[in-house]
């Protein structure tokens, strides 16, 4: 894979995990998910131009997590979807999603930006773990599916996550 996905990304920040590290557990991706990494970036780099057209000036989209093994995305410290049987696997582990959170405009506010733009993501949550720590989700779609401009917003607790769907408009 190529470390720069797109203009504003790269293939480190979307990869690195200090909980992976920490534990030393691997999370490098499979070349098999390049072409879904390269999309993801695509979306974002639209995203990205969204929120700085909003903002007047620029906003960085600082990623706390982009691609997660299987092995990183089960970890109780991660405690992402699909660790429990029946559970849906998290599109962090297909390279699919990226949490982030915007430098040069609030968090809330690009929530309401983004989902208000048309922007054509599969998924957008704005998420709150029980540290009351937020960030936004930001997903695109299987290849060949059609975004599902799905707007959530999820709390996250320690039996696992929440959603309620909120108008994408
Ligand atoms: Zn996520």
């Amino acid at each position: 894979m190529e470390p720069v996905l797109s203009p504003h990304f790269s293939l480190s920040e979307l990869t690195r995990s200090e909980t992976a590290t920490r534990l030393g557990i691997p999370n490098d991706p499979p070349e098999g998910l390049a072409a879904n990494a390269v999309r993801l970036c695509e979306l974002a780099e639209e995203a990205r131009d969204i929120l700085c057209r909003a903002a007047g000036r620029e906003v960085r989209m600082v990623v706390s997590s982009g691609y997660r093994s299987p092995e990183l995305n089960a970890n109780p410290a991660v405690g992402g979807a699909g660790a429990k049987p029946g559970e849906k696997l998290s599109a962090h582990c297909d390279f699919r999603a990226m949490d982030f959170h915007p430098e040069g405009t609030n968090l809330a506010t690009a929530f309401d930006v983004l989902r208000r733009s048309a922007l054509p993501f599969d998924k957008l949550i704005f998420e709150i773990d029980s540290r009351g720590a937020a960030w936004l989700h930001l997903q695109v779609e299987r290849e060949g599916e059609r975004p599902a401009r799905l707007v959530l917003r999820g709390m996250k607790g320690p039996d696992g996550s929440s959603y309620r769907r909120l108008p994408d408009a």
